[in-house]
């Protein structure tokens, strides 16, 4: 499964990506291993079942999200890899991984079994099992009559054995049957489902692309913030339609005038030169039509892709670019209209 999603993930390329480096949750985990390169967040199986990874959680911080779900996700977009560490049995029918096992007897399936030990008296090599062997407190060979002592000198277990309380089979291996602790839905160890177990890791061919999409993003954020502007990053905003759309960065500005009402901007981040597939653009028209902000637009760093250019003035929609994202902003702070609410 995981397997087949990043192979997704790398064919959604760079729209996959701007989704992962504008969840403001991957972004604080991507921080957190920048700073940290060699972290490594490893799984822990709860007494609920529930696998959790506490140091990523520790990064979250209150966020309400499913930490195992977004490494997951983080994976598929490229930007964490993943190591397989175990594989934990589960129930196939409820999916729980508190299981229980039984030792059976294979021909009558009873749990009523016995476990006796096969002795070998070493020196006179007579094999028997361990009730032949014992006499009260005592252990004397049944065929030379010797009383035996010390154990791994004069006489050894040199077997195992089960017998059924049951049908009196005897036998060296028992079968095994499961159950599911919260259920108790019965299985057999061919039907367990095996639940792959993955820690995460930084995936290091991509530190470049992550450094720089995830300092440019801040760098934005943090630009607007020092003119003393409130600035929602990322945040939702709701459409006519009803459907509500994520935006990199929502600029609020309070009500101004007499009748004057609450001004949005709502802008989304392009921060790399690589290509970006139309949708990206469709998108960003069409959810810009839904909500109707003051303004809608984009911060292209250094530029648009030449080849979505006429396609984006087709939409006609607004972008500003720069070689750095200070300049960029600079460029969005002077010609946007932003300047009117700087105090
Ligand atoms: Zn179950
Ligand atoms: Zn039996
Ligand atoms: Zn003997």
């Amino acid at each position: 499964l995981t397997v087949t999603k990043q192979i997704e993930g790398k064919k959604t390329g760079k729209q996959e990506n701007s989704g992962i480096y504008s969840n403001r949750e991957a972004r604080k985990i991507l921080e957190y291993l920048l700073e940290h390169p060699s972290a490594v967040f490893a799984h822990n199986v709860l007494p609920s079942d529930d696998v959790a990874y506490p140091q990523a959680e520790a990064v979250l911080g209150d966020a309400k999200v499913d930490a195992a779900q977004l490494l997951a996700d983080m994976t598929s977009a490229g930007v964490l890899s993943s190591q397989l560490v175990d594989k934990a049995p589960a129930c196939p029918q409820c999916g729980s991984k508190q299981i229980s096992t039984r030792y059976l007897c294979p021909q009558c399936s009873t749990y009523d079994i016995r476990r006796t030990y096969l002795y070998e008296h070493l020196k006179c090599g007579k094999v028997g099992n361990e009730e032949s062997f014992k006499k009260g407190e005592q252990v004397i060979c049944p065929k030379c009559q010797s009383v035996l002592h010390n154990f791994g000198e004069e006489y050894r277990v040199v077997g195992v054995w089960y017998e059924c309380n049951n049908c009196k089979n005897s036998f060296n291996n028992p079968s095994h049957s499961h159950f599911c602790r919260p259920n108790n839905h019965k299985f057999s160890p061919d039907l367990a489902s095996l639940i792959p177990l993955f820690q995460y890791q930084l995936n290091r061919n991509e530190i470049e692309n992550i450094r720089r999409e995830i300092l440019v993003y801040s760098e934005a954020v943090a630009y607007l913030e020092n003119l003393g502007l409130t600035v929602l990053a990322p945040h939702s905003l709701k459409g006519k339609s009803g459907a509500t759309h994520r935006f990199d960065m929502v600029l609020v500005f309070p009500k101004k005038g007499w009748r004057g009402e609450e001004t949005t901007f709502a802008v989304d981040v392009l921060p790399s030169s690589l290509a970006v597939e139309s949708d990206v653009f469709k998108n960003f028209a069409a959810k810009a039509r839904d909500v109707k902000p003051a303004k809608a637009c984009m911060i292209a760093v250094p530029m648009l892709p030449s080849d979505a250019r006429s396609l984006f003035e087709d939409l006609k929609l607004t972008a500003f670019e720069g070689p750095t994202i200070r300049e960029a902003m600079q460029a969005f702070q002077s010609k946007s209209g932003i300047s009117a609410y700087i105090s």
